[in-house]
């Protein structure tokens, strides 16, 4: 087995954000610093801004192959699928009071980001509407059921559906989608959420009937803070915000030309070819993944057919351990995925896009999504494998083999809770943590995480000191006499979570002495702004 404890991680948690790629961290700098002009002003600083900002646009509508319509430069997806909402239900209210029929249903795909169905909620009470939010089911492969759709449409004001799926990955079947449309929905307007899509997967908006469709730069090598929507000519539209008359008084608010300029330079490659990287070349570097996670972790369970995903994600679990456990696991090997989407993952929700598929109560609960993106260099997926290999004995056990494990869930609620009178025990960060143990040489390092997790990643040293391994999933029972409670402790974990109740189980049983490491080992060596 080999442990090193120092490993360079690889990030495969591309469908909740993307590094920012050479072109785009190039364009970015650029503007910053040479074209930094208002692209409103007429001087020539701002006839330079707005060259860029031109280009950009050029650029999409080259990547998008759209040579009509509007493409409009906003702050990223969400606010793309608000304006394109909007704009849909006002119309319909227009339409409503001059007393034109309009369907009374508003129809999202049950798997959509949540954006969408909280757009349509938010619009639909200030606008006043009142129309049924319906959730179109989807089978258990994850795509729509275009029966249901075949039969609510003719009373459908608005659908929206993803092009695909950022837990899942599953494409959906916007051919099918537009055939119900083009029999069944004439009059019903199209959103077509394309954030996970871009790049991956050619969406021919120019010859489906897509009223809006949405996308956001840092899913696709951009930084964050920047999107696009398209409108179809013709398509109803109001602006979301009024002001300074910005994107042809579309979106008004200074334009984000940093931003702007390096999704343009990511489209500028799309331009060439409509995906960033050949199918095939992705769908066996995710053959390979797979291959490499069986090998290590025996039977895993696919969430989603391979046919029918984007080549680049994989969501599946390991029969007998939650996502949790397999999440720290792979995140102390080195290897960083998320369990469900970014959003639901940091506030441990379940996921409802697995509910929608009707999968397990276990398979939800084990789900983990790896994720790479169509820039993933090839050493990625080769390192991610070698790592997978390299850990591959310290694999949590099952709990059929380990009584430790199967009790570990409900070990993590028995934990005994901390105290709550006590003063909570101080946090140090860690470039505070060497001057802590230079003034406190005798301080103890503990290490709540799972043993399995520092069994992958290695002991912990930091200086002269080794962590000791009392794990806070079953309450640091191993927290011993031998370390007398005069000592002080240092205690540290993942992120942060665990050593903070730790620290303060650990206080309140006499070692008083006791801090812990804001952030946890997720923020060593790391260097912040
Ligand atoms: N739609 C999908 C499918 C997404 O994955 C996301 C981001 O997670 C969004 C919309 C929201 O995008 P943004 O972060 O740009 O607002």
């Amino acid at each position: 087995m080999n442990t090193p404890s120092h490993f360079q991680a690889v990030y495969l948690d591309h469908n909740a954000t993307t590094p920012v790629c050479d072109a785009a961290r190039q364009a970015a700098l650029t503007v910053m610093s040479d074209c930094f002009g208002n692209p409103s002003s007429t001087h020539s600083e701002g006839l330079v801004a707005r060259q860029v900002l031109d280009q950009a646009r050029a650029a999409a509508r080259a990547a998008l192959r759209v040579s009509q319509g509007n493409l409009i430069f906003g702050s990223g997806a969400t606010e793309a699928l608000h304006t394109a909402v909007f704009s849909a239900l006002l119309h319909c209210r227009t339409q409503r009071q001059a007393g034109h029929a309009t369907g009374r249903r508003l129809v999202y795909g049950a798997t959509e980001h949540k954006a969408v169905e909280q757009a349509l909620r938010h619009w639909n009470q200030h606008l006043g509407l009142h129309l049924d939010i319906c959730a179109l089911p989807v089978d258990h492969h994850g795509q729509h059921d275009l029966q249901v759709l075949a039969q609510w449409l003719p009373e459908t004001a608005l659908l929206c559906t993803m092009a695909a799926n950022n837990e899942t990955g599953v494409v959906s079947d916007l051919d099918g989608i537009e055939a119900c449309l083009k029999a069944n929905g004439q009059h019903t307007l199209w959103l077509v959420d394309g954030v996970q899509a871009l790049g991956k997967l050619p969406l021919h908006l120019a010859r489906r009937r897509v009223d809006y469709a949405a996308f956001s730069g840092h899913k696709l090598y951009a930084p964050k803070g920047v999107g696009l929507l398209y409108v179809r000519p013709g398509t109803p539209y109001t602006p979301l915000m009024v002001g300074g008359g910005q994107e042809a008084e579309l979106r008004s608010g200074t334009e984000n030309l940093p931003g702007i300029a390096a999704m343009g330079a990511v489209l500028q490659q799309l331009a060439r070819a409509e995906v960033l990287t050949d199918l095939t070349v992705l769908a066996q570097r995710r053959e390979q993944l797979l291959a490499a996670l069986q090998a290590c972790l025996g039977p895993v369970h696919l969430h989603a057919p391979l046919a029918i995903s984007l080549p680049t994600t994989l969501n599946f679990s390991v029969p007998g351990l939650s996502s949790k456990t397999l999440m720290n696991w792979l995140d102390a090997a080195g290897i960083q995925v998320s369990a469900g989407s970014a959003c639901s993952s940091s506030k441990g929700l379940g996921s409802p896009v697995l509910r929608a598929m009707g999968l397990s109560p276990q398979a939800q609960d084990g789900a983990v999504r790896l994720s790479f993106g169509p820039l993933t260099p090839q050493a990625d997926i080769d390192r991610a494998c070698q790592r997978l290999r390299d850990c591959s004995a310290t694999v949590p056990l099952l709990p059929r083999d380990n009584p430790q494990t199967a009790t570990e869930e409900s070990a993590v609620c028995a934990a005994p809770s901390a105290p709550t009178q006590m003063q909570p025990p101080p946090c140090l960060t860690w470039p505070q943590l060497a001057s802590y143990l230079q003034q406190h040489p005798q301080a103890v390092l503990v290490d709540v995480r799972d043993p399995y997790e520092v069994a992958a990643a290695g002991p912990l040293q930091v200086g002269a000191h080794t962590a000791v391994n009392w794990p806070w999933s079953t309450g640091c029972t191993q927290a011993s006499n031998a370390i007398g409670n005069q000592r002080p402790l240092v205690v540290f974990c993942r992120s942060g979570g665990r050593s903070a109740e730790a620290a303060h189980h650990l206080a309140a049983q006499g070692w008083r002495q006791t801090v812990h490491i804001h952030g946890g080992l997720a923020l060593r060596d790391r260097a912040l702004p």
